[in-house]
């Protein structure tokens, strides 16, 4: 599960540092910094090279994983964008260059979070032109096809549909399912499943469903198997990085990552999340592989990723202390007692810097995990839970000075508030959702842990969002020194509905609804308690001089709607209540006043600021000694997004050859 950065708010601190790289349609670019790199070890700085060489190289898989035609595209539109010499300032040249810069940040056509496809600024005619110009051997096989998935707005025209009652298979426009209908796919998984298995396997974590002669099939990402040369290039790197390991435990869980890459088990996939959620003792840590399934409408199939990262040492004492106390959270939450863990279970939590993001954490990425996905690993082995503090960094230091609060917060006090306590209570939000929200409560024995089914994904960070907004109003964490002050929790309260009410609207395009998990979570909470607090005047939306405000009278009881709704929702969970949990997501998730919609756009539109940011990479180089050994490996800061995305495509495109 994954916790993403929610919108832009400032804070008033400066920085030399170049954080902001590029800017174009709905995106900014930025760089993050990875301090504490230089002062490794060696034997350290060699396993995070050749662990973020495995990284880069995952990259097609999941632009394969995202559409089938989406390498092909970049091939092409690579090959005319570094072929093309006629004039740069011609406008289907620069419509080109946008549409470029718009499938690398959404690996692949589509957009990473609304999941429609983009729209080209640029006519077919050019784009013909420009073909024919190209060398025969770079000339794509099928140029009508893909000319047919770029231009015509109607086919592929989404990667991933939820819209409830369509066959969602049919509609999303994703690679992970080929030929089969939902309701084959349905069938199929129910036949494999064994409700009585208490360890059961991620049926579909690592598979394509197709139908082979009339049946349906699923074809193993693996060695041997779908994305092979990617697969093997990344058992190699990782065979290398083996050898720099810390200690045995770290090489025996990436022995057996590669045992799952070689024969496609997830049996051997649940072995390796087993000892890497154990291994807290070592420094430099990564996932690399198929983990998140919000790119499946069905919630199955992981999307390709990997982050490799190392402990922040100092900044982890903040989680540690989360979770040493986790039991006093879970024995004190607010929900009915028959649905607490009476035993919460290795919490470990830790603050890392990413020293590199790829496949799906690239360039949109997560400022906080919490793996491995498997309930039932989590209930006997615990889950490890990070939050990412180096990406967090650069989103507050990026939006300094943006003239966001100026706007939206109309009063003077709140936002000195805000610039005071929102860096340290949005990374106490984070761990509190990781740490500690994701990992309470229980399931009922019996209940199906995937029978909110299409709902489960917001449902479930609802619950995480409500854990950590009730406990961030809780004197234990004065009393644990996480906060100095009994109302730093007020601008987070007031941010987080803010813009579950309003702000993040700016990321919706009119007339669309809220399709995304986190923001259907974010508006389901907000929506929710503005209803319930109405006859009290907990808060309220009111207007001036045409703008809508938002105004909160009473935080307490503010926090006490938090606790009853996070009852409520870990009530639908544990019993499995799906009509309960689809009537609320329905209710109050997912669609838009477009009164206030437009309202909230206009605002935007004067402020400039991008609604989704991602990141390039760091490079990574190598020092060798004259018999070819490194002896260092530097860091550097200087690659633009453009030549970043084309140097990867040259460099690491084991499926694209
Ligand atoms: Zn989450």
């Amino acid at each position: 599960m994954t916790v993403s950065a929610s919108a832009a708010s400032s804070t008033n601190q400066k920085s030399d540092f170049n954080y902001v790289n590029d800017r174009f349609a709905d995106i900014e670019v930025l760089r993050y910094k990875v301090p504490g790199f230089e002062q490794l070890s060696l034997q350290q700085k060699k396993l995070i090279y050749y662990l973020t060489e495995a990284a880069i190289t995952g990259r097609d898989i999941l632009w394969d994983q995202n559409g089938k035609y989406n390498l092909a595209i970049r091939s092409l539109l690579e090959n005319v964008y570094t072929n093309y010499s006629g004039s740069k300032k011609d406008k289907d040249y620069k419509g080109l260059e946008l549409y470029l810069k718009q499938i690398w940040f959404g690996n692949g056509i589509h957009h990473h979070y609304s999941m429609d496809k983009f729209k080209p600024e640029f006519s077919e005619k050019f784009l013909r032109n420009q073909i024919a110009k190209l060398p025969a051997d770079k000339k794509p096989a099928d140029t009508d096809i893909l000319l047919k998935v770029i231009f015509d707005p109607q086919f592929m025209a989404k990667r991933v549909n939820q819209a409830e009652g369509e066959d969602l298979i049919l509609t999303s426009a994703n690679n992970l399912y080929d030929g089969v209908t939902q309701a084959e796919v349905e069938a199929y998984y129910n036949a494999l499943k064994d409700t009585t298995d208490l360890t059961p396997v991620s049926y579909g974590l690592n598979t394509r469903v197709t139908k082979i002669n009339g049946k349906v099939t699923e074809q193993p990402y693996m060695v041997g198997g779908l994305y092979s040369p990617a697969i093997t290039r990344i058992v190699e790197l990782l065979g290398k990085a083996r050898e720099c390991a810390e200690n045995p435990a770290q090489a025996a869980t990436i022995d057996k990552l590669i045992e799952f890459y070689r024969t496609g088990s997830l049996k051997a996939f649940d072995e390796y999340s087993i000892m890497w959620v154990d291994d807290t003792n070592s420094q430099v840590d990564f996932i690399n592989g198929f983990i998140e399934s919000y790119g499946d409408p069905l919630g199955m199939t992981g999307s390709w990723e990997s982050i490799v990262n190392f402990k922040n040492i100092p900044a982890s004492h903040r989680t540690e202390v989360i979770s040493d106390n986790a039991q006093w959270f879970e024995s004190n939450s607010p929900v009915d007692p028959r649905f607490r863990k009476d035993k919460v279970k290795g919490v470990t939590a830790k603050v890392i810097t990413a020293a590199i993001l790829a496949g799906d954490s690239y360039p949109s990425t997560p400022i906080g995990i919490n793996l491995p996905n498997a309930n039932w690993i989590r209930a006997a082995h615990g889950s490890k839970s990070v939050t990412i503090e180096n990406i967090t960094e650069a989103y507050d230091e990026a939006s300094h000075g943006n003239g966001f609060n100026e706007e939206f917060v109309p009063d003077a006090s709140m936002r000195e508030m805000m610039d005071k306590y929102l860096f340290v209570t949005d990374n106490l939000h984070t761990d509190l959702h990781e740490c500690l929200g994701h990992a309470s409560g229980r399931i009922l024995p019996g209940v199906d842990p995937d029978a909110l089914k299409a709902h489960g994904s917001t449902l479930e960070e609802a619950r995480a969002d409500l854990f950590a907004l009730y406990y961030l109003a809780d004197p234990k964490l004065l009393e644990l020194g996480l906060l100095d002050n009994a109302d730093a929790y007020k601008p987070q309260y007031y941010k987080y509905i803010l813009n579950g009410l309003m702000t993040q609207l700016m990321r919706i395009e009119p007339g669309k609804d809220v399709e995304e998990a986190h923001m259907r979570n974010r508006k389901l909470i907000s929506e929710w308690v503005l209803e319930k607090g109405k006859k009290d005047n907990v808060m309220e939306l009111y207007t001036k001089d045409g703008k809508t405000y938002l105004r909160i009278n009473d935080y307490p009881a503010v926090r006490r709607l938090f606790g009853e709704l996070l009852g409520e929702i870990q009530r639908i969970k544990s019993e499995g209540d799906y009509e309960a949990g689809r009537d609320l997501v329905e209710k109050y998730a997912v669609k838009v006043d477009p009164k206030l919609h437009n309202e909230v756009l206009e605002r935007y539109s004067h402020l400039n600021i991008a609604p989704y940011k991602g990141f390039v990479n760091p490079v990574y180089t190598p020092v060798y000694d004259q018999n070819g050994n490194i002896t260092d490996v530097t860091i550097s800061y200087t690659e633009d997004y453009i030549p970043q995305m084309l140097r990867y495509s040259r460099d690491y495109s084991p499926l694209t050859k």
